[in-house]
């Protein structure tokens, strides 16, 4: 399968196109176009364009920009999430290694179709050469007179400004992120009031992510219409990085039409499973998202047919695992990582997780009873619905879809007192 390359089109191995590159690839004609046109213009293609945000949730991006009061007067911001920290899932960095020019130009057209002109990238600490890529694009962007003071005398002035976060996965979190902006602890916020209304500095603030905000200029210069043809699926629109790991003979980042079939990422361009192994399982969008089996190969990767099939696209970072696998040490090893990134605000997340956590290992270890499954059960319920942000809400994914898909896996390490996999 061959795909339209927007996002990575400039993208060579072990390189980073800069501002000569990136011009001479058609850089900036986007926000050339956009400035022929009144903000709410701008506003209305992307919206038209069906563009889902590309950081996990997948809201669409023209109606987040609707809330958002781009006509009224004051203080306002346009804040980019590139704290990418969830295991699996790589898509912004290899974008912003390749080509950080995109990031920046996305954000210059959002910051005034938004009328927001000041920008924060809130980039994650471990991405310190993508920070510097961005800085050196920030610079390289002013000097040529896309940033600052009246760009190319269209009246509208923007600055943008890279931020490194301190280091913790709640700091993508949405609200968490303003707070960590602000020099606060990284606690989600209460909602509402949204960051629409009251974000950054209490002022009017839009975040978008890295991937969402570099397919802007792409939507201006080539039209809402063009965007939504490049889906694989009707309902899509665009095109999707997608993230490959784990269990596969190539894993790679790979720009495809979204909607494009699990299949087709596993075996075409991951080279099918390593060491000649079969298919058991793969986690769809990284690791908060529900887990799929063989008999969803032919799954369309867009959010509604995953959604229909129990699981989500999430961030469509796809970690593939080989029928050698332990599912329970699988589950347990995510929920390490969301026990231990939980910020301790809500107490079943906080108290919930490692619960979990003891649960699994009691299992995996070969002491599990059968009341632990209803015990696991339990404390899903408890989960759901009853925490303060998502991250718990992400945590419970793969635990409910071991339960479902692979019941009988842990009735197996219960019954023979030990872990069939790791005997
Ligand atoms: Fe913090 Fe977890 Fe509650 Fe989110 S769900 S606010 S991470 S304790």
């Amino acid at each position: 399968m061959k795909s339209d390359q927007l996002l990575f089109k400039n993208r060579r191995p072990g390189e980073t196109t800069f501002l000569k590159g990136y011009l001479e690839t058609g850089g900036y004609e986007g926000l050339k176009k956009a400035f022929t046109m009144d903000p709410a213009q701008v506003r209305e293609i992307v919206k038209a364009s069906r563009l889902r945000g590309r950081g996990g949730a997948g809201f669409p991006t023209g109606m987040k920009w609707s809330f958002f009061p781009a006509d009224k007067p004051g203080e306002k911001y346009l804040v980019c999430n590139a704290d990418e920290m969830e295991p699996g899932t790589y898509k912004d960095r290899e974008l912003l290694l390749a080509d950080p020019h995109q990031l920046v130009e996305g954000m210059i057209i959002s910051a005034y179709a938004l009328q927001a002109p000041t920008g924060y990238i809130f980039i994650r600490y471990a991405y310190e050469r993508c920070a510097r890529n961005l800085e050196r694009a920030i610079i390289e962007a002013r000097e040529a007179g896309f940033l600052g003071k009246n760009i190319r005398g269209s009246g509208f002035s923007c600055e943008l400004f890279v931020h490194r976060s301190a280091g913790r996965y709640i700091c993508g979190e949405e609200t968490a992120l303003l707070n960590a902006l602000e020099g606060r602890r990284a606690n989600p916020r209460s909602k509402p009031p949204f960051p629409a209304v009251r974000g950054l500095f209490d002022k009017p603030t839009t975040v978008n992510n890295v991937e969402t905000l570099a397919s802007i200029q792409h939507i201006i210069t080539g039209g809402a219409a063009w965007f939504k043809d490049l889906a694989a699926t009707v309902e899509g629109a665009g095109t999707k990085l997608y993230g490959l790991s784990g269990h596969l003979e190539k894993t790679e980042c790979h720009e495809l039409p979204i909607g494009v079939p699990l299949r087709t990422l596993v075996e075409e361009f991951g080279g099918g499973v390593w060491k000649g192994r079969r298919f058991k399982a793969c986690l769809p969008g990284g690791a908060s998202t529900p887990y799929l089996t063989a008999e969803h190969l032919d799954v369309s990767m867009d959010f509604e047919p995953l959604e229909k099939v129990g699981s989500r696209l999430g961030t469509a970072g796809v970690t593939v695992f080989d029928d050698t696998t332990c599912m329970v040490e699988a589950t347990l090893n995510l929920n390490r990582f969301f026990a231990r990134e939980s910020c301790g605000w809500c107490t079943p997340c906080r108290d919930g997780l490692p619960f979990v956590n003891w649960i699994l290992e009691k299992i995996e270890r070969g002491d599990g009873v059968m009341e632990d499954i209803d015990m696991l059960r339990d404390q899903l319920r408890n989960i759901t619905g009853t925490t303060f942000c998502a991250l718990a809400q992400g945590a419970v994914g793969p635990i409910e879809s071991l339960l479902r898909l692979f019941e009988e896996e842990v009735v197996d390490h219960i019954k023979r007192g030990r872990c069939p996999f790791n005997p």
